[in-house]
């Protein structure tokens, strides 16, 4: 039975997201919870943007040295040639790539004004695959942009012609959030069945069925024959009204009705991790988690109703569907109400001595703690906001990788 894994594409789609961003040490640590969770793959940048390579660089050193593995690291392009060749000038170590290419009347017409058509698109991308494949790309998706709104037969020769050339999956993109489950679950099952490859499903929020279009495009894939990969972002951040939320998607595969009875996870996900991934991408955004967002929000468990609140003590299930334990909820949370000292772009030794001896760091001699000190200023300097825990742990632990993140310097 084919499984269902997830592609969580927060390093991209997520960052190039309108008044938001990340920095690389932010986008670095989302890779390492991704990793910790169990995500199959990320989509952890542009390779051939120049103030990325260093970050892409520094991600795939940590792949090799074991700390960001079993998690797949892979590259968004374009689907041209000279797209492929600068990615592998910038970032020659990367191994793994979606190419993008619009496939859709509306922005072949829209976007190439004449210039491009439809046998242009096709004849593009498989040289594209061919380009990737020649020089060392390990696995090739292909994305159809505005799948949604393409001609199916031109969809199916589109993904043919990327069997031919080597491709692994096929991207369906609803880069419009046009579909609805019944659309989409119809359009990847046939895709599934006449291109015989695993179909990935990136599905936006625009009608409010993101994660619904997700779950019912992983259907038609399995039903057709083929493995699912979702597209999913942390808190659903994405373009305009965002992307499937990873944990919204996740609990809907696993607790809806009936779903997980056929449809299943490739790979076991450790959802305990959604509560401090969820919190991390909301500092980290600057953008709050919705009190109502399934399974994260301040309310998701929260019952001030008689009738409900009497239900839920009696017995949990009467008025929840999952646990908030599952979720890695519960803990209190302390808030520093007295003095608090802050590592910051300005910080001296003794404030960041107490800082990281609170969360018993120690350093060997002083010229280590002044080496870490320094990164964790220029890592503030990026950020403009006081690094979190695990932030500075990173940096200590890593510190020339730190470093190698931390370099911004406009390269030729
Ligand atoms: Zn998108």
């Amino acid at each position: 039975m084919p499984k269902i894994y997830f592609i969580d594409v927060t390093n991209r789609d997520g960052v190039q997201t309108a008044k938001l961003g990340l920095s690389k040490l932010e986008k670095t640590l989302i890779n390492v919870y991704l990793n910790e969770m169990g995500i199959f793959q990320s989509e952890f940048g542009f390779p051939t943007t120049k103030h990325e390579s260093l970050y892409l660089q520094a991600n795939l050193e940590l792949a090799e040295m074991g700390v960001l593995q079993p998690i797949r690291l892979e590259g968004w392009i374009r689907a041209i040639v000279s797209d492929v060749q600068t990615a592998f000038k910038l970032v020659p170590n990367i191994r793994h790539f979606n190419l993008s290419i619009s496939t859709s009347a509306q922005m072949i017409n829209g976007k190439f004004q004449g210039r491009k058509q439809k046998e242009h698109i096709i004849n593009d991308m498989v040289e594209a695959v061919d380009a990737a494949r020649a020089l060392g790309a390990e696995t090739i998706g292909v994305n159809a942009e505005d799948a949604s709104r393409t001609e199916l037969d031109f969809l199916i020769k589109f993904g043919l012609a990327a069997k031919e050339h080597g491709a692994d999956r096929l991207r369906y993109c609803d880069t419009l959030g046009y579909d609805n489950p019944f659309t989409i679950y119809e359009a990847i099952r046939a895709l599934a069945e006449n291109i015989s490859l695993p179909i990935e499903q990136h599905c936006h929020g625009d009608l409010g069925m993101a994660v619904a279009n997700s779950i019912a495009g992983a259907k038609g894939a399995i039903d057709g024959g083929q493995d699912a990969y979702i597209n999913t972002t942390l808190n659903g951040i994405g373009e305009r009204a965002g992307n499937a939320d990873l944990v919204a998607t996740i609990l809907a595969i696993t607790k809806s009705k009936g779903f997980a009875d056929k449809y299943q996870l490739g790979s076991s996900i450790n959802l305990s991790k959604a509560w401090e991934i969820a919190k991390f991408a909301s500092y980290a955004f600057g953008v709050p988690i919705p009190i109502n967002q399934p399974g994260v929000g301040a309310n998701a468990f929260a019952h001030a109703s008689g009738i409900h609140a009497d239900g839920v003590l009696k017995d949990p299930g009467n008025y929840e569907l999952y646990g908030y334990e599952e979720l890695g909820r519960g803990e209190p949370q302390f808030v520093e109400t007295g003095r608090e000292i802050i590592a910051g772009q300005y910080s001296g030794i003794s404030g960041f001595s107490h800082v990281m001896g609170k969360m018993e760091v120690l350093f060997h001699s002083r010229e280590e703690a002044n080496e870490v000190l320094e990164l964790v200023r220029y890592a503030n300097v990026e950020s403009q906001k006081p690094l979190v825990e695990d932030e500075l742990l990173f940096v200590a632990k890593y510190p020339q990788i730190a470093k190698k993140l931390l370099t911004l310097a406009p390269l030729e």
